[in-house]
Protein backbone atom coordinates (compact mmCIF):
# COMPACT_ATOMS: atom_id res chain seq x y z
CA UNK A 1 0.00 0.00 0.00
CA UNK A 2 3.05 2.13 0.97
CA UNK A 3 4.21 2.16 -2.93
CA UNK A 4 1.02 3.23 -4.02
CA UNK A 5 0.76 5.83 -1.73
CA UNK A 6 3.87 7.39 -3.46
CA UNK A 7 2.99 6.54 -6.82
CA UNK A 8 -0.50 8.47 -6.38
CA UNK A 9 1.45 11.89 -4.20
CA UNK A 10 4.16 11.48 -7.21
CA UNK A 11 1.37 11.89 -10.29
CA UNK A 12 -0.30 14.31 -7.90
CA UNK A 13 2.84 16.05 -7.85
CA UNK A 14 3.36 16.24 -11.38
CA UNK A 15 -0.14 17.50 -12.19
CA UNK A 16 0.42 20.10 -9.59
CA UNK A 17 3.86 20.75 -11.09
CA UNK A 18 1.97 21.49 -14.53
CA UNK A 19 -0.13 23.55 -13.42
CA UNK A 20 2.30 25.47 -11.47
CA UNK A 21 4.57 25.78 -14.74
CA UNK A 22 1.61 26.92 -16.33
CA UNK A 23 0.96 29.70 -13.81
CA UNK A 24 4.47 30.87 -14.57
CA UNK A 25 4.41 30.97 -18.11
CA UNK A 26 1.15 33.18 -17.62
CA UNK A 27 2.77 35.61 -15.68
CA UNK A 28 5.83 35.41 -18.09
CA UNK A 29 3.29 36.34 -20.53
CA UNK A 30 1.99 39.20 -18.87
CA UNK A 31 5.65 40.92 -17.80
CA UNK A 32 6.45 40.55 -21.83
CA UNK A 33 2.65 42.27 -23.13
CA UNK A 34 3.99 45.02 -20.36
CA UNK A 35 7.07 46.00 -21.46
CA UNK A 36 5.84 45.76 -24.91
CA UNK A 37 3.25 48.27 -24.42
CA UNK A 38 5.20 50.57 -22.27
CA UNK A 39 3.26 50.70 -18.91
CA UNK A 40 3.63 53.63 -16.36
CA UNK A 41 4.27 51.01 -13.87
CA UNK A 42 7.32 49.99 -15.60
CA UNK A 43 10.61 50.97 -15.79
CA UNK A 44 11.88 49.50 -18.86
CA UNK A 45 10.71 50.33 -22.30
CA UNK A 46 10.56 48.33 -25.81
CA UNK A 47 13.17 50.04 -26.81
CA UNK A 48 15.20 49.28 -24.29
CA UNK A 49 16.05 45.75 -26.13
CA UNK A 50 19.12 44.79 -23.30
CA UNK A 51 16.54 45.57 -20.03
CA UNK A 52 14.03 43.17 -22.77
CA UNK A 53 16.34 40.53 -22.88
CA UNK A 54 17.31 40.33 -19.64
CA UNK A 55 13.93 40.26 -18.38
CA UNK A 56 13.00 37.55 -20.52
CA UNK A 57 16.53 35.73 -19.37
CA UNK A 58 14.95 36.33 -16.07
CA UNK A 59 11.86 34.65 -16.47
CA UNK A 60 13.48 31.95 -18.31
CA UNK A 61 15.56 30.92 -15.42
CA UNK A 62 12.37 31.25 -12.69
CA UNK A 63 10.67 28.76 -15.38
CA UNK A 64 13.55 26.44 -15.62
CA UNK A 65 15.25 26.70 -11.94
CA UNK A 66 11.23 26.11 -10.91
CA UNK A 67 10.90 22.63 -13.29
CA UNK A 68 14.27 21.24 -12.08
CA UNK A 69 13.23 21.73 -8.77
CA UNK A 70 10.51 20.01 -8.92
CA UNK A 71 11.49 16.85 -10.92
CA UNK A 72 14.47 17.18 -8.48
CA UNK A 73 12.77 17.32 -4.83
CA UNK A 74 9.57 15.04 -5.52
CA UNK A 75 11.09 11.88 -4.09
CA UNK A 76 14.20 13.43 -2.20
CA UNK A 77 12.15 15.46 0.46
CA UNK A 78 11.72 13.90 3.94
CA UNK A 79 7.73 13.12 4.44
CA UNK A 80 7.77 14.98 7.55
CA UNK A 81 8.95 18.17 5.95
CA UNK A 82 7.18 18.14 2.86
CA UNK A 83 3.71 19.77 4.30
CA UNK A 84 6.13 22.71 5.20
CA UNK A 85 8.51 22.61 1.71
CA UNK A 86 5.25 22.87 0.12
CA UNK A 87 3.45 26.00 2.20
CA UNK A 88 6.27 27.74 1.41
CA UNK A 89 6.48 27.00 -1.86
CA UNK A 90 2.84 27.68 -2.44
CA UNK A 91 3.72 31.09 -0.68
CA UNK A 92 6.01 32.20 -2.70
CA UNK A 93 3.99 31.56 -5.66
CA UNK A 94 1.59 33.81 -3.97
CA UNK A 95 4.20 36.29 -3.50
CA UNK A 96 5.39 36.37 -7.68
CA UNK A 97 1.34 36.70 -8.29
CA UNK A 98 1.52 39.39 -6.04
CA UNK A 99 4.60 41.07 -8.02
CA UNK A 100 2.47 40.41 -11.18
CA UNK A 101 -0.39 42.26 -9.98
CA UNK A 102 1.68 45.32 -8.65
CA UNK A 103 3.32 45.51 -12.28
CA UNK A 104 0.57 45.03 -14.08
CA UNK A 105 -1.92 47.59 -12.63
CA UNK A 106 -2.22 47.07 -8.61
CA UNK A 107 -6.02 47.10 -8.35
CA UNK A 108 -6.99 47.90 -12.05
CA UNK A 109 -4.87 44.58 -13.20
CA UNK A 110 -6.45 42.30 -15.49
CA UNK A 111 -4.55 39.36 -13.80
CA UNK A 112 -5.76 38.45 -10.33
CA UNK A 113 -7.41 35.19 -11.62
CA UNK A 114 -3.31 34.15 -11.66
CA UNK A 115 -3.91 33.32 -8.22
CA UNK A 116 -6.88 30.68 -8.92
CA UNK A 117 -4.05 28.18 -10.16
CA UNK A 118 -2.01 28.36 -7.02
CA UNK A 119 -5.50 27.64 -4.67
CA UNK A 120 -6.07 24.80 -7.34
CA UNK A 121 -2.76 23.39 -6.95
CA UNK A 122 -3.09 23.89 -3.60
CA UNK A 123 -6.33 22.13 -2.89
CA UNK A 124 -5.72 18.89 -4.91
CA UNK A 125 -2.44 18.64 -3.32
CA UNK A 126 -2.44 19.37 -0.04
CA UNK A 127 -6.09 19.65 0.89
CA UNK A 128 -9.20 21.92 1.95
CA UNK A 129 -7.39 23.57 4.54
CA UNK A 130 -4.21 25.30 2.96
CA UNK A 131 -6.34 25.66 -0.16
CA UNK A 132 -8.39 27.85 1.97
CA UNK A 133 -5.55 29.60 3.29
CA UNK A 134 -4.52 30.35 -0.04
CA UNK A 135 -7.85 31.57 -1.33
CA UNK A 136 -7.84 33.76 2.00
CA UNK A 137 -4.82 35.45 1.82
CA UNK A 138 -4.97 36.12 -2.17
CA UNK A 139 -8.41 37.47 -1.18
CA UNK A 140 -7.49 39.47 1.49
CA UNK A 141 -4.75 41.13 -0.80
CA UNK A 142 -7.02 41.88 -3.99
CA UNK A 143 -9.43 43.47 -1.41
CA UNK A 144 -7.13 45.32 0.26
CA UNK A 145 -5.17 46.91 -2.68
CA UNK A 146 -8.71 47.96 -3.89
CA UNK A 147 -9.72 49.49 -0.60
CA UNK A 148 -6.27 51.18 -0.83
CA UNK A 149 -6.09 52.15 -4.55
CA UNK A 150 -9.59 53.58 -4.43
CA UNK A 151 -10.77 56.46 -5.39
CA UNK A 152 -10.94 58.72 -2.64
CA UNK A 153 -13.87 60.75 -3.60
CA UNK A 154 -16.61 58.52 -5.18
CA UNK A 155 -18.64 56.02 -2.85
CA UNK A 156 -18.10 53.46 -5.65
CA UNK A 157 -15.29 51.65 -5.98
CA UNK A 158 -16.01 49.18 -9.38
CA UNK A 159 -12.61 47.06 -8.76
CA UNK A 160 -13.62 46.32 -5.28
CA UNK A 161 -17.30 44.99 -5.89
CA UNK A 162 -15.53 42.86 -8.72
CA UNK A 163 -13.32 41.67 -6.73
CA UNK A 164 -15.44 40.72 -4.21
CA UNK A 165 -17.16 38.60 -6.78
CA UNK A 166 -13.92 36.96 -7.80
CA UNK A 167 -12.73 36.31 -3.99
CA UNK A 168 -16.58 34.52 -4.17
CA UNK A 169 -14.58 32.32 -6.94
CA UNK A 170 -11.57 31.66 -5.19
CA UNK A 171 -12.85 30.22 -1.82
CA UNK A 172 -15.91 28.28 -3.69
CA UNK A 173 -12.84 27.19 -6.08
CA UNK A 174 -11.05 25.57 -2.82
CA UNK A 175 -14.01 24.48 -1.02
CA UNK A 176 -15.54 21.83 -3.50
CA UNK A 177 -12.40 21.27 -4.66
CA UNK A 178 -11.04 20.48 -1.23
CA UNK A 179 -14.30 18.60 0.05
CA UNK A 180 -13.73 16.14 -3.32
CA UNK A 181 -9.94 15.63 -2.54
CA UNK A 182 -10.98 15.05 1.19
CA UNK A 183 -14.03 12.56 0.17
CA UNK A 184 -11.32 11.10 -2.23
CA UNK A 185 -8.63 10.67 0.22
CA UNK A 186 -11.16 8.72 2.97
CA UNK A 187 -12.52 6.64 0.39
CA UNK A 188 -9.32 5.10 -0.87
CA UNK A 189 -8.16 5.02 2.78
CA UNK A 190 -11.57 2.42 3.67
CA UNK A 191 -10.67 0.76 0.92
CA UNK A 192 -7.08 0.07 2.12
CA UNK A 193 -8.60 -1.07 5.44
CA UNK A 194 -10.78 -3.18 3.64
CA UNK A 195 -8.18 -4.65 1.55
CA UNK A 196 -5.63 -4.94 4.52
CA UNK A 197 -8.19 -6.79 6.88
CA UNK A 198 -10.04 -9.91 7.06
CA UNK A 199 -13.48 -10.33 6.66
CA UNK A 200 -14.36 -12.55 9.31
CA UNK A 201 -12.22 -11.44 12.40
CA UNK A 202 -11.76 -7.56 11.34
CA UNK A 203 -7.86 -8.55 11.97
CA UNK A 204 -5.29 -8.00 9.85
CA UNK A 205 -4.67 -10.46 7.02
CA UNK A 206 -2.02 -12.82 5.80
CA UNK A 207 -0.74 -10.19 3.11
CA UNK A 208 -0.85 -7.36 5.46
CA UNK A 209 0.44 -9.53 8.21
CA UNK A 210 3.76 -10.43 6.21
CA UNK A 211 4.52 -5.91 4.86
CA UNK A 212 3.93 -4.79 8.19
CA UNK A 213 6.73 -7.49 9.12
CA UNK A 214 8.72 -6.54 6.53
CA UNK A 215 8.70 -3.03 7.60
CA UNK A 216 9.11 -3.98 11.29
CA UNK A 217 11.86 -6.16 10.67
CA UNK A 218 13.39 -3.43 8.36
CA UNK A 219 13.41 -0.90 11.45
CA UNK A 220 14.23 -2.64 14.31
CA UNK A 221 17.55 -4.34 12.22
CA UNK A 222 18.60 -0.59 11.52
CA UNK A 223 18.19 0.75 14.89
CA UNK A 224 18.71 -2.81 16.88
CA UNK A 225 15.22 -2.73 18.62
CA UNK A 226 13.47 -5.88 20.42
CA UNK A 227 10.89 -7.90 18.19
CA UNK A 228 8.99 -10.23 19.79
CA UNK A 229 6.80 -12.48 17.67
CA UNK A 230 3.32 -14.56 18.44
CA UNK A 231 2.51 -17.55 16.72
CA UNK A 232 -1.54 -18.64 18.12
CA UNK A 233 -3.31 -22.02 16.95
CA UNK A 234 -6.70 -22.88 17.96
CA UNK A 235 -6.93 -26.84 19.30
CA UNK A 236 -8.08 -29.52 17.61
CA UNK A 237 -10.45 -26.85 15.54
CA UNK A 238 -11.04 -29.57 12.64
CA UNK A 239 -12.77 -31.83 15.46
CA UNK A 240 -14.71 -28.82 16.58
CA UNK A 241 -15.72 -27.85 13.09
CA UNK A 242 -16.83 -31.82 12.30
CA UNK A 243 -18.86 -31.59 15.45
CA UNK A 244 -20.37 -28.24 14.95
CA UNK A 245 -20.41 -27.40 11.98
CA UNK A 246 -18.19 -24.63 9.97
CA UNK A 247 -20.66 -21.98 10.68
CA UNK A 248 -20.25 -22.03 14.65
CA UNK A 249 -16.37 -22.51 13.78
CA UNK A 250 -16.73 -19.48 12.00
CA UNK A 251 -17.82 -17.70 15.03
CA UNK A 252 -15.30 -19.38 16.80
CA UNK A 253 -13.05 -17.59 14.98
CA UNK A 254 -14.34 -14.21 14.95
CA UNK A 255 -14.83 -14.22 19.29
CA UNK A 256 -10.98 -15.10 18.89
CA UNK A 257 -10.45 -12.55 16.46
CA UNK A 258 -12.10 -9.77 19.00
CA UNK A 259 -10.27 -11.17 22.08
CA UNK A 260 -7.16 -11.01 20.17
CA UNK A 261 -8.51 -7.33 18.95
CA UNK A 262 -9.08 -6.27 22.92
CA UNK A 263 -5.68 -7.38 23.98
CA UNK A 264 -2.89 -6.09 22.68
CA UNK A 265 -1.34 -2.21 21.82
CA UNK A 266 -2.11 -0.15 18.77
CA UNK A 267 0.94 -0.85 17.28
CA UNK A 268 1.51 -4.38 17.83
CA UNK A 269 0.46 -6.01 14.38
CA UNK A 270 -2.49 -8.50 15.29
CA UNK A 271 -3.49 -11.14 12.21
CA UNK A 272 -5.32 -14.00 10.86
CA UNK A 273 -2.39 -15.25 8.98
CA UNK A 274 -4.01 -18.80 8.17
CA UNK A 275 -7.68 -20.56 8.60
CA UNK A 276 -7.38 -20.81 12.37
CA UNK A 277 -3.81 -19.29 12.87
CA UNK A 278 -2.84 -16.17 14.63
CA UNK A 279 -0.06 -13.73 14.85
CA UNK A 280 0.92 -11.33 16.52
CA UNK A 281 4.05 -8.81 16.05
CA UNK A 282 5.37 -6.96 19.38
CA UNK A 283 7.64 -4.29 18.31
CA UNK A 284 10.10 -3.48 21.52
CA UNK A 285 8.55 -5.66 23.92
CA UNK A 286 10.66 -8.42 25.47
CA UNK A 287 10.37 -11.87 25.62
CA UNK A 288 9.42 -11.97 29.49
CA UNK A 289 6.58 -9.49 28.70
CA UNK A 290 5.37 -11.14 25.34
CA UNK A 291 4.73 -14.66 27.36
CA UNK A 292 3.47 -12.94 30.10
CA UNK A 293 0.36 -11.06 27.31
CA UNK A 294 0.53 -14.68 25.72
CA UNK A 295 -0.10 -16.83 28.91
CA UNK A 296 -2.74 -13.84 29.88
CA UNK A 297 -4.35 -14.10 26.47
CA UNK A 298 -4.16 -18.22 26.70
CA UNK A 299 -6.32 -18.47 30.03
CA UNK A 300 -8.64 -15.94 29.00
CA UNK A 301 -9.94 -17.71 25.53
CA UNK A 302 -9.02 -21.47 28.19
CA UNK A 303 -12.27 -19.31 29.94
CA UNK A 304 -14.92 -17.64 27.28
CA UNK A 305 -17.32 -20.22 26.64
CA UNK A 306 -17.46 -21.34 23.29
CA UNK A 307 -20.69 -23.17 22.36
CA UNK A 308 -20.56 -26.96 21.91
CA UNK A 309 -16.95 -26.68 23.30
CA UNK A 310 -17.93 -29.54 25.99
CA UNK A 311 -17.41 -32.16 22.70
CA UNK A 312 -13.91 -30.94 22.31
CA UNK A 313 -10.72 -33.89 22.67
CA UNK A 314 -10.17 -31.66 26.16
CA UNK A 315 -13.26 -30.63 27.09
CA UNK A 316 -13.18 -26.86 26.38
CA UNK A 317 -12.17 -24.66 23.29
CA UNK A 318 -8.34 -24.01 23.73
CA UNK A 319 -5.19 -22.50 22.13
CA UNK A 320 -2.01 -23.30 21.81
CA UNK A 321 1.07 -20.36 21.57
CA UNK A 322 4.32 -19.78 20.27
CA UNK A 323 6.52 -17.21 21.27
CA UNK A 324 10.30 -16.48 19.77
CA UNK A 325 12.33 -13.26 19.95
CA UNK A 326 14.65 -10.79 17.72
CA UNK A 327 17.59 -11.12 17.64
CA UNK A 328 18.54 -13.03 20.85
CA UNK A 329 16.72 -15.86 19.19
CA UNK A 330 16.61 -15.18 15.68
CA UNK A 331 18.66 -13.01 13.29
CA UNK A 332 16.09 -11.96 11.12
CA UNK A 333 12.40 -11.99 9.73
CA UNK A 334 12.54 -15.54 8.68
CA UNK A 335 14.40 -17.18 11.18
CA UNK A 336 11.87 -15.12 13.84
CA UNK A 337 9.13 -16.87 12.15
CA UNK A 338 10.31 -20.06 12.14
CA UNK A 339 11.17 -20.22 15.35
CA UNK A 340 8.11 -19.20 16.57
CA UNK A 341 6.88 -21.55 14.85
CA UNK A 342 8.97 -24.23 16.26
CA UNK A 343 7.81 -23.44 19.74
CA UNK A 344 4.31 -23.79 18.60
CA UNK A 345 4.98 -27.01 17.48
CA UNK A 346 6.67 -28.00 20.59
CA UNK A 347 3.17 -25.95 22.66
CA UNK A 348 1.12 -28.75 20.66
CA UNK A 349 3.25 -31.90 20.76
CA UNK A 350 2.79 -31.57 25.14
CA UNK A 351 -0.55 -30.18 26.75
CA UNK A 352 -1.71 -28.28 23.86
CA UNK A 353 -3.36 -25.65 25.68
CA UNK A 354 -0.16 -23.85 26.24
CA UNK A 355 2.64 -21.12 25.87
CA UNK A 356 6.26 -22.15 25.10
CA UNK A 357 8.79 -19.65 23.88
CA UNK A 358 11.53 -21.06 21.49
CA UNK A 359 14.56 -23.12 22.70
CA UNK A 360 17.05 -24.14 20.55
CA UNK A 361 19.42 -27.06 22.12
CA UNK A 362 22.37 -26.59 19.60
CA UNK A 363 22.10 -22.77 20.58
CA UNK A 364 22.62 -24.16 24.31
CA UNK A 365 25.35 -26.13 23.31
CA UNK A 366 27.02 -22.86 21.56
CA UNK A 367 27.13 -21.15 24.94
CA UNK A 368 29.68 -23.92 26.23
CA UNK A 369 31.51 -24.18 23.40
CA UNK A 370 34.76 -22.75 22.76
CA UNK A 371 34.07 -19.73 20.02
CA UNK A 372 36.39 -22.07 17.62
CA UNK A 373 33.87 -24.70 17.54
CA UNK A 374 30.55 -22.34 16.96
CA UNK A 375 30.90 -22.86 13.34
CA UNK A 376 30.93 -26.45 13.83
CA UNK A 377 27.65 -26.45 15.42
CA UNK A 378 26.24 -23.68 13.75
CA UNK A 379 26.91 -26.57 10.56
CA UNK A 380 24.88 -29.27 12.23
CA UNK A 381 22.05 -27.03 12.21
CA UNK A 382 21.99 -26.24 8.74
CA UNK A 383 22.78 -30.04 8.41
CA UNK A 384 19.71 -30.95 10.10
CA UNK A 385 17.70 -28.38 8.29
CA UNK A 386 19.18 -30.02 5.23
CA UNK A 387 17.86 -33.33 6.10
CA UNK A 388 14.13 -32.34 7.41
CA UNK A 389 13.86 -30.87 4.06
CA UNK A 390 14.85 -33.61 2.50
CA UNK A 391 12.88 -36.18 4.37
CA UNK A 392 9.56 -35.05 4.64
CA UNK A 393 8.11 -37.84 6.09
CA UNK A 394 10.58 -37.56 9.49
CA UNK A 395 10.09 -33.87 9.86
CA UNK A 396 9.72 -33.07 13.28
CA UNK A 397 10.94 -36.19 14.13
CA UNK A 398 14.49 -35.00 15.39
CA UNK A 399 12.45 -32.58 17.86
CA UNK A 400 9.77 -35.29 19.15
CA UNK A 401 12.90 -37.57 19.91
CA UNK A 402 14.71 -34.65 21.72
CA UNK A 403 11.12 -34.06 23.74
CA UNK A 404 10.84 -37.91 24.71
CA UNK A 405 14.84 -38.01 25.52
CA UNK A 406 14.64 -35.02 27.88
CA UNK A 407 11.81 -36.83 29.72
CA UNK A 408 13.36 -40.37 29.90
CA UNK A 409 16.47 -38.74 31.17
CA UNK A 410 14.11 -37.11 34.26
CA UNK A 411 12.69 -40.55 35.09
CA UNK A 412 15.59 -42.21 35.00
CA UNK A 413 17.55 -39.30 37.08
CA UNK A 414 20.45 -39.07 34.60
CA UNK A 415 22.82 -36.70 35.67
CA UNK A 416 23.41 -33.02 34.20
CA UNK A 417 26.01 -34.09 32.13
CA UNK A 418 24.42 -37.67 30.98
CA UNK A 419 21.56 -35.97 30.10
CA UNK A 420 22.98 -32.92 28.02
CA UNK A 421 24.94 -36.11 26.22
CA UNK A 422 21.19 -37.96 25.53
CA UNK A 423 20.34 -35.04 24.32
CA UNK A 424 22.86 -33.48 22.05
CA UNK A 425 22.79 -37.28 20.55
CA UNK A 426 18.72 -37.04 20.11
CA UNK A 427 18.73 -33.94 18.37
CA UNK A 428 22.05 -35.20 16.12
CA UNK A 429 21.13 -38.77 15.82
CA UNK A 430 20.23 -38.97 12.31
CA UNK A 431 22.68 -36.36 10.32
CA UNK A 432 24.37 -39.03 8.77
CA UNK A 433 21.14 -39.08 6.38
CA UNK A 434 22.90 -35.78 4.86
CA UNK A 435 24.47 -38.84 2.18
CA UNK A 436 21.40 -40.82 1.55
CA UNK A 437 19.56 -40.26 -1.41
CA UNK A 438 16.44 -38.34 -1.55
CA UNK A 439 14.66 -41.35 -3.11
CA UNK A 440 15.40 -43.67 -0.82
CA UNK A 441 14.90 -41.30 1.89
CA UNK A 442 10.93 -41.02 0.96
CA UNK A 443 10.20 -44.23 -0.95
CA UNK A 444 7.25 -45.58 -0.46
CA UNK A 445 7.36 -49.10 -0.92
CA UNK A 446 10.01 -51.74 1.30
CA UNK A 447 14.11 -51.15 0.66
CA UNK A 448 15.76 -53.58 -1.59
CA UNK A 449 18.59 -54.77 0.02
CA UNK A 450 21.21 -52.68 -1.35
CA UNK A 451 19.04 -49.72 -0.54
CA UNK A 452 19.00 -50.76 2.89
CA UNK A 453 22.69 -51.18 2.87
CA UNK A 454 23.10 -47.79 1.85
CA UNK A 455 20.26 -46.83 4.43
CA UNK A 456 22.08 -48.39 7.32
CA UNK A 457 25.41 -46.48 6.30
CA UNK A 458 24.05 -43.29 7.99
CA UNK A 459 24.79 -44.56 11.69
CA UNK A 460 28.62 -44.63 10.56
CA UNK A 461 28.55 -41.42 7.84
CA UNK A 462 27.29 -39.37 11.34
CA UNK A 463 29.45 -40.09 13.46
CA UNK A 464 32.29 -39.27 10.48
CA UNK A 465 30.66 -35.99 10.62
CA UNK A 466 31.09 -35.04 13.67
CA UNK A 467 34.45 -37.28 14.61
CA UNK A 468 36.25 -34.07 14.65
CA UNK A 469 34.65 -31.86 16.98
CA UNK A 470 36.51 -32.23 19.83
CA UNK A 471 33.44 -31.02 22.05
CA UNK A 472 31.23 -33.42 20.16
CA UNK A 473 33.20 -37.27 21.06
CA UNK A 474 30.98 -38.25 24.04
CA UNK A 475 28.11 -38.34 21.52
CA UNK A 476 29.75 -40.34 18.56
CA UNK A 477 28.87 -43.41 20.64
CA UNK A 478 24.88 -42.37 20.54
CA UNK A 479 25.20 -41.53 16.34
CA UNK A 480 27.20 -45.17 15.61
CA UNK A 481 24.82 -47.19 17.47
CA UNK A 482 21.37 -45.99 17.63
CA UNK A 483 20.54 -48.83 15.73
CA UNK A 484 22.20 -51.93 18.06
CA UNK A 485 19.66 -54.29 19.06
CA UNK A 486 19.87 -55.52 22.99
CA UNK A 487 20.11 -58.73 21.64
CA UNK A 488 23.23 -58.43 19.24
CA UNK A 489 21.23 -58.40 15.79
CA UNK A 490 21.69 -54.72 15.63
CA UNK A 491 24.15 -52.37 13.08
CA UNK A 492 26.20 -51.46 12.15
CA UNK A 493 28.42 -53.27 15.09
CA UNK A 494 26.17 -55.74 16.47
CA UNK A 495 26.96 -54.81 19.64
CA UNK A 496 25.01 -56.98 22.64
CA UNK A 497 23.46 -56.44 26.09
CA UNK A 498 25.37 -54.45 28.52
CA UNK A 499 27.44 -53.83 25.59
CA UNK A 500 25.57 -50.71 24.30
CA UNK A 501 26.11 -47.87 26.17
CA UNK A 502 23.36 -47.04 28.43
CA UNK A 503 22.38 -43.69 26.62
CA UNK A 504 22.35 -45.27 23.27
CA UNK A 505 19.93 -48.07 24.76
CA UNK A 506 17.42 -45.21 25.66
CA UNK A 507 17.38 -43.57 22.56
CA UNK A 508 17.09 -46.30 20.93
CA UNK A 509 13.84 -47.05 22.76
CA UNK A 510 12.99 -43.19 22.21
CA UNK A 511 13.71 -42.99 18.51
CA UNK A 512 11.93 -46.59 17.94
CA UNK A 513 8.74 -45.51 19.57
CA UNK A 514 8.61 -41.92 17.53
CA UNK A 515 9.55 -43.71 14.52
CA UNK A 516 6.45 -46.28 15.15
CA UNK A 517 3.97 -42.98 15.76
CA UNK A 518 4.34 -40.75 13.26
CA UNK A 519 3.67 -41.83 9.54
CA UNK A 520 6.46 -43.20 7.73
CA UNK A 521 7.27 -43.91 3.54
CA UNK A 522 5.63 -47.92 3.54
CA UNK A 523 4.37 -48.16 7.77
CA UNK A 524 1.05 -47.13 9.10
CA UNK A 525 1.35 -45.13 11.46
CA UNK A 526 0.50 -47.01 15.10
CA UNK A 527 -1.46 -45.25 17.98
CA UNK A 528 0.75 -45.09 21.53
CA UNK A 529 -1.42 -47.79 22.87
CA UNK A 530 -0.40 -50.14 19.81
CA UNK A 531 3.48 -48.43 20.11
CA UNK A 532 3.38 -49.48 23.89
CA UNK A 533 2.65 -53.24 23.34
CA UNK A 534 5.18 -53.12 20.39
CA UNK A 535 7.57 -51.96 23.08
CA UNK A 536 6.78 -54.35 25.55
CA UNK A 537 7.04 -57.43 22.64
CA UNK A 538 10.19 -56.75 22.54
CA UNK A 539 11.60 -56.21 25.91
CA UNK A 540 14.68 -57.97 25.99
CA UNK A 541 15.30 -58.45 22.51
CA UNK A 542 15.43 -55.31 20.53
CA UNK A 543 15.15 -53.31 23.81
CA UNK A 544 16.27 -53.35 27.11
CA UNK A 545 13.79 -53.93 29.60
CA UNK A 546 14.50 -51.64 32.20
CA UNK A 547 14.39 -48.46 30.09
CA UNK A 548 11.09 -49.58 28.07
CA UNK A 549 9.14 -50.04 31.35
CA UNK A 550 10.35 -46.41 32.46
CA UNK A 551 9.63 -45.20 28.99
CA UNK A 552 6.02 -46.47 28.76
CA UNK A 553 5.73 -45.29 32.70
CA UNK A 554 6.46 -41.97 31.41
CA UNK A 555 4.43 -41.78 27.83
CA UNK A 556 1.14 -43.19 30.14
CA UNK A 557 1.79 -40.27 32.58
CA UNK A 558 1.95 -37.52 29.73
CA UNK A 559 -0.33 -39.50 27.71
CA UNK A 560 -3.68 -37.42 28.34
CA UNK A 561 -0.70 -34.23 27.93
CA UNK A 562 0.16 -35.51 24.41
CA UNK A 563 -3.09 -36.77 23.80
CA UNK A 564 -3.71 -39.21 20.95
CA UNK A 565 -2.05 -37.56 17.50
P1 LIG B 1 -4.22 -28.91 16.24
O1 LIG B 1 -4.72 -28.94 17.63
O2 LIG B 1 -3.03 -29.80 16.06
O3 LIG B 1 -3.97 -27.54 15.76
O4 LIG B 1 -5.37 -29.56 15.36
P2 LIG B 1 -6.37 -28.82 14.41
O5 LIG B 1 -7.51 -29.74 14.14
O6 LIG B 1 -6.74 -27.50 14.95
O7 LIG B 1 -5.44 -28.52 13.17
P3 LIG B 1 -5.57 -28.72 11.63
O8 LIG B 1 -4.53 -27.84 11.04
O9 LIG B 1 -5.52 -30.18 11.28
O10 LIG B 1 -7.00 -28.19 11.24
C1 LIG B 1 -7.27 -26.86 11.06
C2 LIG B 1 -8.74 -26.78 10.80
O11 LIG B 1 -9.16 -25.43 10.79
C3 LIG B 1 -9.13 -27.31 9.44
C4 LIG B 1 -10.32 -26.50 9.04
O12 LIG B 1 -11.49 -27.27 9.19
C5 LIG B 1 -10.36 -25.36 10.05
N1 LIG B 1 -10.47 -24.06 9.41
C6 LIG B 1 -9.52 -23.40 8.72
N2 LIG B 1 -10.01 -22.23 8.27
C7 LIG B 1 -11.29 -22.13 8.68
C8 LIG B 1 -12.32 -21.14 8.52
O13 LIG B 1 -12.14 -20.08 7.92
N3 LIG B 1 -13.52 -21.39 9.11
C9 LIG B 1 -13.75 -22.54 9.79
N4 LIG B 1 -14.94 -22.73 10.34
N5 LIG B 1 -12.80 -23.48 9.94
C10 LIG B 1 -11.59 -23.29 9.40
MG1 LIG C 1 -3.36 -25.04 12.17
MG1 LIG D 1 -5.23 -26.06 15.10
Amino acid sequence: MGNLENEKQKKIQEIVSIVKLASLLFSGIVFLRYIFNGSDIAKITPNNSYSFISFFVVILLLFSIYFIWSISTVTKIDIKYINIVSLLENLLFVLFFIIVILYSGKNTSDYKFLFLFIIIATTIQQGMKQGMIIACISSTFILVLDLLMGPANSPVNLYFENDLILSGVFILTAWPLGFYVKIENEHITKLENLANEDGLTGLYNHRFFYDAFDGIMKISEQENNLVSMILLDIDYFKVYNDVNGHQMGDEVLSTIGSILKNSFRKNDIVARYGGEEFAIILPNTSEADAMKLAERLRSKIEKTYFKGEENQPNGKLTVSIGISIYPYKAKNAIELFKSADDALYRAKFFDKNRVESYTSILDELKVDTEDERIDIITSIKTLISVINAKDKYTYGHVERVVIYSRLLADKLELNDKNKKNLIYGAYMHDIGKINIPKEILNKNMPLTQDEWEIMKQHSINGAEIIKHVESLQEIIPLILHHHERYDGTGYPDSLKGENIPYLVRMLTVVDCFDAMTSSRPYNTRKTYKEAIAELRKCRGTQFDKDIVDAFVQVIIESKNGFGER
